[in-house]
């Protein structure tokens, strides 16, 4: 993409001066001129220029990918402090079902220091190769020099697949790479899938403020390229008789980015259970009534050895704070067990849970949605039901 300004359309308006909220453009002469540095393409000036269009962007077209030269499906690995994070695992996962699905190979690639062992292990958890890039500036994330090395990646194995989980370190560079490679971005992914007749990967992702599910394709990009969730897809399981190729990259030092430095590590101290690596959680809605009846919720959690979660709807009343909330505006989980009580079944909620291996509804409404993705629903008040339950969980110890 490219901005020009015609300088016998301009007549120094300085409109689209007042438009740029990056402080890009300066008017001398009667003439406007563009910062291209700073310019980030949003296009406002072209917009507050309409009258005279002297302001125009230009696309190129994405003719010069030939779609052909890629293949194979890549996982980013994320990892914090030289070990592995758990989403890289699901991405893992989910990459090795989508290679198999195209007959191709999954490439893992990895960005740490120190971390050999680790890169072999990526093996034999699915992937056939892995390219580490081995440096101690790795070590930590640095968005600028994660992004420009697996531009590096993309230009030299030119895969067809690129998947990164939708944290805060994916969501940080990602773009940038995709961008950058002329990829096509699907964000924040709950389902994957592929297209084997065109071959192309189907990213579906809550659209509409989680009303409907859109299905994305990417049809004149590559690579494909999608963030995938935490918690939504099933992480690879270890196979120890698995084999790879591990190609250890140099990393060369104009990579490096010199316009951010890390200056400290601050672990945050979390004061609540973090809902999203608990196997049992118990949840609670609207339907608990009031705040002192989360007692009960906790009750259940705390004799099972879970830990409480919560609708939007209870967090929302200020029955519980929101680092509870499963959802999509929330968090996405996991459980082996999600015993949901009082709570409906919106969409929103179903989005951040619904991939639980086993759930268990408490609502007195036999019609509540909820019931639909159940394994085991009870038709019943969660008042009276709950301290029940945690009697006889009590009971077996
Ligand atoms: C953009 C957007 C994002 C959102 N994000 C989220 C999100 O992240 N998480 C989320 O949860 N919601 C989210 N919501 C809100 C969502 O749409 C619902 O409003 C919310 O999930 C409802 O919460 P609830 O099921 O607790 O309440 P309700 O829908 O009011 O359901 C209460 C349920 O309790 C049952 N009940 C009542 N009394 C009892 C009893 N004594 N015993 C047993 N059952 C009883 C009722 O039958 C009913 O089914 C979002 C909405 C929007 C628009």
């Amino acid at each position: 993409m490219g901005i020009k300004i015609s300088l016998e359309k301009c007549i120094g308006c300085s409109l689209c001066v007042r438009a740029c909220a990056l402080n890009a453009i300066t008017v001398a002469d009667k003439k406007a001129a563009i910062d291209t540095a700073k310019c980030n393409l949003c296009a406002a000036c072209v917009e507050a220029c309409k009258k005279y269009q002297a302001i125009t962007i230009t696309k190129e077209t994405s003719s010069k990918i030939n779609v052909n030269d890629y293949a194979n499906v890549a996982v980013f690995i994320e990892q914090h402090g030289g070990k592995v994070a758990g989403v890289s695992f699901e991405m893992l996962g989910e990459g090795r079902k989508l290679a198999d699905q195209l007959g191709e190979k999954l490439v893992a690639v990895l960005l740490g220091s120190g971390m050999a062992e680790a890169a072999g292990d990526l093996v034999k958890y699915g992937a056939d190769k892995v390219v580490y890039f081995d440096s101690p500036e790795l070590a930590m994330f640095r968005d600028d020099t994660y992004a420009a090395l697996m531009c590096e990646f993309v230009d030299s194995d030119k895969p067809a697949i690129l998947l990164a989980g939708a944290t805060a370190v994916g969501r940080s560079f990602i773009p940038k790479v995709a961008a950058r490679v002329w990829g096509g971005l699907t964000a924040d992914c709950t389902k994957l899938d592929i297209d084997t007749e065109r071959r192309l990967l189907l990213g579906t992702r809550p659209a509409f403020g989680g009303n409907l599910m859109a299905t994305i394709i990417a049809p004149h990009h590559r690579p494909q390229i999608a963030t995938v969730r935490h918690k939504v897809m099933k992480a690879a399981a270890r196979d120890d008789g698995r084999i790879g190729d591990i190609v250890v990259k140099k990393v060369d030092a104009s990579k490096i980015a010199e316009r951010t430095k890390i200056l400290d590590f601050v672990r945050e101290v979390e004061s609540t259970v973090n809902i999203t690596e608990a196997d049992i959680i118990v949840s609670g809605g609207r339907g608990m009534g009031k705040a002192e009846n989360f007692e009960l919720i906790r009750g259940l959690a705390e004799a099972l050895g879970g830990a409480v979660g919560a609708s939007r709807a209870a967090v929302d009343a200020g029955w519980i704070p929101y680092s509870h909330q499963v959802g999509q505006t929330g968090k996405t989980v996991c459980p082996k067990l999600y015993i949901a009580c009082g709570i409906s079944g919106s969409v929103q909620h179903m989005a951040g849970m619904q991939s639980s291996d086993y759930i268990i509804a408490i609502n007195k409404d036999p019609a509540a949605d909820i019931f639909q993705i159940a394994n085991l629903g009870l038709v019943g008040d969660a008042l009276q039901v709950l301290p029940e339950l945690t009697r006889a969980f009590k009971e077996r110890g």
